[in-house]
């Protein structure tokens, strides 16, 4: 509430800029209506993986054969123009406002979302390797888990998961190693014991390092997982 009070009064007296146009939003919001239908449009897709699908679905052909342990993949985009550029403003360049905005647009479609499904009792980011967080400055997953449980109202746990190890390149890797070595690069510091826990990341690419956490948090007893990323990326990319 206050939190929604101040941010109008900030617009009132500093009308928002578009990220993608740069023209004023005319709104409270780094955004505006026409660029943001661009952005959030909604997509045919499959609600297990989040991947574009012929139309939406439960579960597509590939979920039907080999799932993922998340329950639901819900994802603001496709890792494409214009969103793939945005996200690596805000990742790598720190660009917060961009990473402000789009959170705010995956927290409208996770609203929709859960109207018809339970809220997760607890938001998990993805952690990074203290050396990468170091280099970078931030840990983009905190950020937007952070934003989204604020808007969610769902708590933040983020000592939950970390990382010990960096993860190297795996590209040629036989997969069963590459689960191996993502599975030694984390571990489950606080027992999510029968809880719902939505994880997040800023993209989930090919699904395996969310689907090891999710494992290792269900391993710990949490009772389900849902994951939220910003974009998901189609697997030709
Ligand atoms: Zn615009
Ligand atoms: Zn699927």
């Amino acid at each position: 509430m206050v939190y929604s009070w101040l941010k109008n009064v900030h617009y009132a007296l500093l009308p928002g800029r578009c990220i993608l146009c740069r023209a004023s939003s005319g709104r409270p919001m780094d955004l505006c209506a026409a660029c943001e239908l661009s952005l959030s449009g909604r997509w045919p897709h499959c609600h297990h993986c989040g991947l574009p699908a012929p139309g939406d679905t439960e579960f597509c052909g590939s979920c039907l054969n080999q799932g993922f342990s998340f329950r639901y993949c819900i994802a603001l985009a496709v890792y494409q123009h214009p969103v793939d550029r945005l996200i690596q403003l805000f990742k790598y360049q720190r660009r917060m406002a961009i990473g402000k905005v789009l959170a705010e647009l995956l927290s409208h479609r996770l609203l929709q979302h859960y109207q018809r499904e339970p809220r997760p009792d607890v938001v998990i980011p993805v952690p990074l390797h203290w050396r990468r967080q170091w280099r970078r400055g931030f840990n983009q997953a905190h950020f937007l888990a952070a934003k989204l449980a604020r808007q969610l109202d769902i708590p933040l746990q983020s000592d939950c998961l970390a990382r010990q190890q960096p993860t190297s390149p795996q590209q040629g890797m036989p997969r069963r190693q590459r689960l191996r070595n993502l599975r030694h690069a984390f571990n489950v510091a606080a027992t999510p014991r029968g809880l719902h826990v939505a994880l997040v990341d800023d993209v989930v690419t090919t699904g395996a390092t969310a689907d090891v956490l999710c494992r290792m948090l269900l391993e710990h007893g949490a009772e389900q997982v849902d994951v939220w990323c910003l974009a998901r990326t189609p697997p030709h990319q």
